[in-house]
């Protein structure tokens, strides 16, 4: 047990012995492709990391990054970790409202957004009181960068203890009041060494990375898993099928969102010989379909590996990697990974029968401490005995299979990114006409679930669909903008008065073909 547990630390410890070898490969973007050592990432997180230390920001002070994806985002990641401060990502997707309201929840003292942003987001974050706003750009302009030139490129890494923060993720509540998910040195780490573990990373892996970096999925799970193993990464700002599919032979392990599988099946190039040297393939984040799995085995001859997890926890399960632990099982997200405890729990909070369906609940060293100045929200959200509520309904089958079967929490997952459908509703409601409005997900072939809003005019008023939806995508993030929108007269309710959401589920469940 080692005291010291910087997760930068230990990461950098994995970085191989050569250390002019290639790290991270871009490959597209401005002036693709380009090489990044691993000693380019040593020192530019080292000139990062002081330049950080030069502002004299309080202990735990976060760090919030709302820029494209690029490799200098990643090292400001590690930049962050290095100075020990917290490092707060932001969908790219977030427009003024929602950051209003995270710079405003979190209180960063610094900010780093797109320079293109710059104007309204550092008019966000001076009001807020943050005192630093730096640009970054894909193309390695901006003033962070520029500033960090003028700082030494050795940094002694903060001393960080297992229990200090290193990032809050932001998930959202059915309230629709976001909730910083506050995660430590020690949950990152414990969970990014089972990973490379259980799915059996090897000296020579090559990872093509092609997720978003504001996520767990992309920041946390693809980026350790490769720096923890001092392997090389192939590094996508944007998922390009074709690019991929052309760069499968170079890498052994991909990492994708279910959707992004789907389309690597649409691209007729796709098949067993680009996957020749590959050694896994990793989906999660959303459910993956049984025909997205079997398909995709049919074709590249390799069998998907379905893993569950989410911000709060990082990963919770996984189908197993070695056949002596199982067969990889379509439609589960396997086995808890060593270390998770996971149990199934009734509305009373007793235990559920094998197979039978309950609340996931779940302990282990991966689970957060809480989420970021809602002590409340965070009781609420553990049982007594310190489980937490994942919020997610699934089974265990007799073989110890973990099935997700449902959320409770109605959270729709479009193109693997969430959405909570009473942020969208609060907009509606507010809107020239609407009444009341509820917003579902149902069945879609490219996204998994399509965003669906159904509303109820104000007697006597006609408000346009079309108008409202337009509305919207000036407000929030295109992802969670409707796809379709419905005006009718009054919404299903149930004897309580609740919206039986399940109701309008299943009558438009055929809306995009799925
Ligand atoms: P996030 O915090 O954005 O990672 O979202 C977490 C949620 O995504 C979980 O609570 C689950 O509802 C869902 N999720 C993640 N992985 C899977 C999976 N393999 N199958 C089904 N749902 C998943």
């Amino acid at each position: 047990m080692t005291s010291h547990q910087n997760l930068f630390v230990a990461l950098r410890e994995a970085f191989p012995d050569d250390l002019d070898a290639t790290a991270i490969e871009t490959a597209d973007g401005p002036g693709a492709p380009l090489f990044y050592t691993w000693r380019d990432i040593e020192r530019a997180t080292a000139m990062m990391a002081n330049l950080l230390a030069s502002l004299q920001l309080p202990s735990g002070a976060r760090v919030a990054v709302q820029t494209e994806k690029s490799v200098e985002a990643l090292l400001l990641y590690l930049a962050v970790l290095r100075a020990g401060y917290v490092y707060l990502p932001l969908n790219t997707a977030y427009q003024a409202a929602e950051i209003e309201y995270f710079i405003g929840n979190a209180e960063p003292s610094v900010v780093v957004c797109s320079g293109r942003n710059f104007g309204w987001v550092s008019k966000i974050a001076f009001k807020a009181g943050t005192q630093h706003v730096f640009t970054l750009n894909e193309d390695r302009t901006g003033t962070l960068l520029d500033r960090a030139a003028h700082h030494a490129d050795t940094h002694t890494p903060a001393t960080k203890w297992a229990d200090d923060l290193a990032a809050i993720l932001y998930t959202s509540g059915t309230t629709g009041r976001s909730k910083g998910a506050m995660l430590t040195h020690g949950n990152l780490l414990s969970n990014a060494r089972v990973l490379k573990d259980y799915w059996g990373w090897v000296p020579g892996d090559v990872l093509i990375h092609v997720l978003p970096i504001f996520h767990v999925h992309g920041l946390f799970v693809a980026s350790h898993g490769a720096l923890l193993n001092g392997s090389k990464m192939i590094w996508f700002a944007k998922f390009d099928p074709a690019a991929v599919v052309r760069r499968l032979p170079e890498a052994t392990v991909f990492m994708g969102v279910p959707t992004l599988y789907v389309r690597l099946l649409a691209e007729p190039g796709f098949g067993r010989e680009a996957c020749r040297n590959m050694r896994l393939f990793v989906a999660g984040s959303a459910p993956l379909l049984i025909e997205t799995f079997n398909e995709f085995r049919e074709r590249s001859g390799h069998t998907i590996l379905e893993r569950y997890g989410m911000s709060e926890t990082a990963m919770l399960t996984s189908n197993p990697y070695h056949p002596e632990d199982g067969e990889r099982r379509g439609g589960t997200v396997g086995f808890p990974l060593p270390g998770v405890a996971l149990r199934v729990s009734d509305e009373q909070g007793q235990p559920c029968p094998t197979g039978e369906i309950g609340g996931i609940e779940v302990k282990g060293p991966n689970v957060f401490k809480g989420y970021w100045r809602m002590p409340e929200k965070t009781k609420e959200e553990f049982t007594a005995d310190g489980w937490f509520k994942t919020g997610d309904v699934g089974k265990v089958d007799e073989r110890g299979y973990v099935t997700i079967v449902g959320r409770s929490k109605d959270l729709i997952i479009t193109g693997g990114y969430n959405v909570y459908p009473a942020e969208i509703e609060g907009y509606l409601n507010e809107m020239d006409g609407v009444a009341e409005s509820a917003v579902i997900g149902v069945p879609h072939p490219d996204f998994g679930e399509g965003v669906v809003a159904v509303v109820v005019a104000k007697p006597g008023a006609k408000p346009d669909a079309a108008a409202l939806v337009a509305e919207l995508k000036g407000k929030i993030a295109n992802f969670k903008v409707p796809k379709h929108c419905f005006v009718v007269d009054a919404l299903p309710r149930n004897t309580m008065g609740k919206v039986q959401k399940n109701l309008l589920r299943e009558q438009h469940k055929g809306l995009f073909g799925a």
